[in-house]
């Protein structure tokens, strides 16, 4: 670290951002729909690709459901999927996971190499990633079986 510190001043390809959100009070106008990271971005929570994978479940199925009315699939996605994406309009772990000082960092060290302490953070994250009920959305294909499984609230993540 001090080496990398040393030569920041000379480099020619460093390159340093912040990494910023911004809160939607609503995921779609018109034709548009956001999903992922441009609608609930989680960037340090560690949990933004869980988010996208099930939120693009949530939105192809009310799509599905609701047989071309993107209207009312849009609607529905956003009044099923908001509360799970809670964690990401709520939590902001940035100052855990990147702390500012040494004390934090050995804080932050402990958290993640201390067993029960781990296991209780992850509980929670368990919380938040299962705190969904899929519904048993119709497939495109006729004919096929569905293709989301619904999962109880209370299953630990794959
Ligand atoms: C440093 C870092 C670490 C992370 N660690 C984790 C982790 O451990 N676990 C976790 O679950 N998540 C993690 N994430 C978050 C995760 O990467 C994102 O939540 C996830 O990738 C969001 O998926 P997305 O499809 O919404 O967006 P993206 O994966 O960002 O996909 C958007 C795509 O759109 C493309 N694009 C942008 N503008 C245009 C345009 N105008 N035209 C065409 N294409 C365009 C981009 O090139 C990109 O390929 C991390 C993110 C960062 C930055």
């Amino acid at each position: 670290m001090p080496q990398l510190l040393a030569a920041l001043p000379d480099a020619r390809d460093f390159h340093l951002d912040s990494i910023s959100r911004v809160h939607v009070d609503r995921y779609s106008r018109g034709r548009v729909v956001l999903v992922g990271d441009a609608a609930y971005g989680n960037a340090l929570g560690g949990f933004g690709t869980g988010l996208t994978i099930v939120g693009v479940c949530v939105l192809a199925g009310e799509l599905m459901t609701a047989g071309g009315d993107r209207e009312r699939a849009f609607a529905a996605y956003d009044r099923k999927f908001r509360g799970y994406a809670k964690v990401a309009e709520k939590v902001n772990a940035g100052a855990l996971l990147a702390p500012s000082s040494r004390s934090r960092i050995w804080l932050r060290n402990k958290l993640f190499s201390v067993a029960p302490l781990f296991t209780r953070v992850m509980a929670l994250m368990d919380r938040f990633a299962t705190d969904i009920e899929l519904e048993d959305y119709p497939s495109s294909a006729p004919g096929a079986t569905s293709v989301i499984a619904t999962a109880p609230a209370t299953s630990p993540p794959d």
